[in-house]
């Protein structure tokens, strides 16, 4: 039976164990640096939308499912102050707390028989797990890669953050209906997020901050407690998005809980995504490899995605050796996609080209057209076409 190492267990890391287990017959260890009860009491790191085409993979692989927790089954768009339209998506999304989710989908995993090993990985230690493994796939997520996979300098061109995420999960939000994310743009100041989610303590509403660094929305320097966070966001809110502040409950508008917040700025980069150590093929997936600004909420869907078309990837190789050829299979095949989410995410960071901000106030007067950018969202491809193949005229 072929051996596989997963190093990480994020998203990227569970959706490829839970694959790797539905299609097996695969040997799987996990070797990742936090346990379940340390992930749990951690700190919030994304806002984790996935949608439906991530949450179909959830269904398939028999990943653990969220009854409970809002269903997103829209996007609302806003941009300077003015409400544009609501676009409906096809199939809802859902938002669940990663200390949540990882958790359970980890204590379910080693339930199932996939091993864990707890500790940080590094370079010297991965020189020592490679000879016992056919394949080593890292997951290591945005500390990583751990893996020596060549940067892709034609799809990393931003030299520096685009944005200051500035991330929040609240109580004291009443709820936009129908229930959606809702993004409201200043243009060349940033972006506001609203997501309603799911987490331990019960349904949230996630406020999301990007500001465009040294802009009116960049005001969250020196903050280190939740407190503080409360009342900056508070601050910001009030100042710049209004329709948002009168929906913000005074008594109850509050963190859910003291870690429920956090501070991040992304550097995106995208590497190639296979290479050898010590002879054993090092595959990538996840932001390991395809690291992206979080403003179009990919990474998790990409990740997902990625995992899936690494399975379908081994299934086809199943028998031969594991090596660069198979690398380069899977890379053929998340290729177009890691370009289409990739430019997609980079040029929303920059002023939207003149026919983007044309589909956007066309949204406003089109339902089809509102739902067709809502369907951005959920396939990124469809983005792509809109926003460049059919500027291009191709
Ligand atoms: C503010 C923000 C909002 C976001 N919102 C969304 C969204 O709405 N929708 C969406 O799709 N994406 C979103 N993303 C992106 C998404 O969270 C990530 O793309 C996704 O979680 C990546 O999954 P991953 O498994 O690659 O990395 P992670 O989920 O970060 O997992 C990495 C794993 O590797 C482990 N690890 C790291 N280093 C080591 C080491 N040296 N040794 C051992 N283990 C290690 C970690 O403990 C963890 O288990 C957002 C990101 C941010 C920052």
């Amino acid at each position: 039976m072929k051996r596989i190492a997963v190093l990480g267990s994020g998203t990227a890391g569970l959706h490829l164990s839970y694959a790797l287990v539905s299609r097996g017959p695969f040997e799987v260890t996990v070797y990742t640096d936090r346990s379940p009860e340390e992930v749990r009491s951690g700190r919030v790191s994304s806002t984790q939308v996935h949608f439906g085409a991530a949450r179909a993979r959830e269904a398939a692989y028999g990943m653990p499912a969220w009854e409970q927790g809002p269903d997103l089954e829209s996007i609302h768009v806003t941009v300077g102050g003015q409400k544009l339209f609501t676009g409906r998506l096809e199939r809802p999304a859902k938002s669940v707390d990663q200390r949540a989710y990882f958790a359970r989908c980890m204590e379910d995993l080693e339930a199932k028989g996939v091993s864990f090993v707890y500790g940080r990985v590094d370079e010297e230690r991965l020189q020592e797990l490679a000879p016992a493994y056919d394949l080593l796939v890292d997951c290591s997520g945005k500390r990583g890669p751990l893996a020596p996979f060549p940067q892709l300098e034609e799809l990393s061109p931003v030299p520096a953050p685009q944005r200051k995420c500035s991330v929040g999960y609240f109580h004291g939000v009443a709820p936009l209906e129908p229930s959606g994310v809702s993004i409201s743009i200043l243009p060349g100041a940033g972006e506001l997020f609203e997501i309603p989610a799911l987490t331990a303590q019960g349904p949230v509403t996630i406020l999301f901050i990007e500001a465009v660094p040294g802009g009116p929305l960049d005001a969250f320097g020196g903050i280190k407690t939740a407190e503080s966070f409360r009342d900056r966001i508070r601050a910001v809110v009030d100042s710049h998005f209004p329709a948002v502040a009168a929906r913000l409950d005074g008594e109850r508008f509050g963190l859910c809980d003291e870690r429920g917040f956090v501070q991040i700025a992304v550097q995106p980069s995208v590497h190639r995504p296979y290479c050898t150590v010590g002879g054993t093929l090092v595959l990538g997936c996840g932001d390991s490899v395809v690291l992206n600004d979080p403003i179009t909420g990919q990474g998790c869907n990409t990740a997902s995605y990625c995992a899936e078309q690494l399975v379908l990837t081994l299934a086809e190789e199943l028998g031969r050796p594991w090596d660069e050829q198979t690398g380069e299979a899977y890379w053929r095949r998340i290729r177009d996609h890691v370009t289409e989410v990739t430019t997609w995410t980079n040029a929303m960071m920059g002023p939207l080209p003149d026919h983007a901000v044309g589909l956007l106030m066309a949204g406003a007067g089109d339902p089809s057209t509102a739902d067709r950018i809502a369907g951005w969202f959920a396939d990124p491809r469809t983005a792509y076409d809109d926003l460049f193949r059919a500027a291009a005229g191709t």
